[in-house]
């Protein structure tokens, strides 16, 4: 037996395999039925469809032998085809060829005496395997056989490469996937980070007013003190129909004019936050509930008078700072002061 030389253009040859990621995939249809044909047209009953990978031959279709999925190298017929990648190889008994005579699938079963193949070629030319048909008698293939062997042959390297280039496209789609879920993640960080940032600044992203954050620390130093202040709570009227019937988009245009509104009229007194929803705060520093209940009224006419397509108006609760006030208490004062001004029917100023 002569064990098969390895091509001048090896590692190429390697390479081009490489690239079909065909090696130890499951059977294909496709590849089973030409093989079929290939075996029929011969009249042989056997046959395979070889990759002659670095150390092994490997077969993505096989027929009439047993289902090893590979062989070695070195006792593969298929290994010494690729050698003539230009022409078939036909191995009339092999008994009587010194390349094979003593190789053990000649002496043992399955017992191979004729052999005949068409290597398979990438479009470069380069020989990554065979299309071969063998027979347990010696025999000769006739010429229009051969010539329908080659043309098989053809379509199985056709095959490969029209496998390679749909995973190809797969894989393709694949990283496009990747790509747009890492982009996804990275704009859902910047977002997050932003959020962070105007945390940060104490400013609230929709209104630009101050945050809850920056009201409760502003509340913090004004009770840390014994100055009078009062704490107004300005609630949008019957908000949730506006976001109900318009969408929560235009709510929020709503919500930004609002504030803009309430910005305006406050003119720079006290601190003016959006406590939370669509609800805003003003702390009035200095100033007695007498002093700040007008104030809190002319917050009101600003937004009950504004002109918008979708006119709105605020009730606004006002509490002055008692001795013992902590923050929960004060609040809670406001906000039943709120609560009697939705009572008495929105769009007024009550106080506790
Ligand atoms: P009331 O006059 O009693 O205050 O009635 P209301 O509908 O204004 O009050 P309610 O508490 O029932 O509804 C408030 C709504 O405000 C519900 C909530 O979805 C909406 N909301 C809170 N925050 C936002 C926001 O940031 N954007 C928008 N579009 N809606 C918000
Ligand atoms: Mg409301
Ligand atoms: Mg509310």
């Amino acid at each position: 037996m002569l064990r098969p030389a390895k091509p001048d253009n090896e590692a190429a040859r390697l390479e081009a395999l490489r690239r079909y990621r065909i090696l130890d995939t499951p059977r294909e249809a496709a590849f089973d039925d030409l093989l079929a044909i290939a075996a029929a047209i011969c009249d042989v009953p056997m046959g395979a469809i070889t990759l002659i990978d670095a150390e092994r031959q490997w077969f993505k279709s096989k027929l009439g032998m047993d289902d090893a999925p590979e062989t070695s190298r070195d006792t593969a017929f298929c290994a010494h085809a690729i050698l003539a990648p230009q022409s078939l190889t036909v191995v009339p008994d092999a008994r009587l060829d010194v390349r094979f005579q003593d190789n053990p699938v000649v002496t043992t079963p399955p017992g191979i005496r004729f052999y005949a193949s068409a290597p398979l070629l990438d479009p470069a030319g380069l020989p990554l395997g065979a299309l071969c048909v063998m027979d347990h008698h010696p025999r000769e293939l006739a010429p229009r056989r051969q010539e329908a062997l080659a043309a098989l042959s053809r379509q199985v390297s056709q095959l490969l490469e029209l496998r390679r280039s749909s995973e190809e496209l797969a894989l393709q789609l694949q990283d496009r996937a990747w790509y747009e879920k890492k982009l996804q993640a990275f704009a859902d960080a910047l977002e997050a980070h932003n959020e962070e940032l105007a945390q940060q600044l104490h400013l609230d992203a929709l209104t630009g007013l101050a945050n809850r954050r920056a009201l409760i620390a502003a509340l913090d130093e004004r009770l840390a003190g014994d100055a009078p202040f009062c704490m107004a709570l300005a609630d949008i009227d019957h908000f949730k129909a506006i976001n109900d019937t318009h969408g929560h988009g235009v709510g929020d245009e709503v919500l930004a004019r609002v504030a803009e509104s309430l910005r305006a009229a406050a003119g720079g007194r006290g601190l003016l936050a959006r406590h939370g929803g669509e609800e805003f705060a003003w702390l009035l520093p200095g100033l007695d509930l007498d002093a700040a209940l007008p104030l809190c009224d002319a917050l009101r006419a600003a937004v009950a008078g504004a002109p918008a397509a979708l006119p709105v108006t605020v009730s606004i609760g006002v509490a002055q700072r008692q001795p013992g006030d902590d923050k929960a208490s004060l609040l809670q004062r406001a906000d039943l002061a709120l609560y009697a001004a939705k009572h008495a029917g929105r769009n007024r100023v009550a106080a506790r």
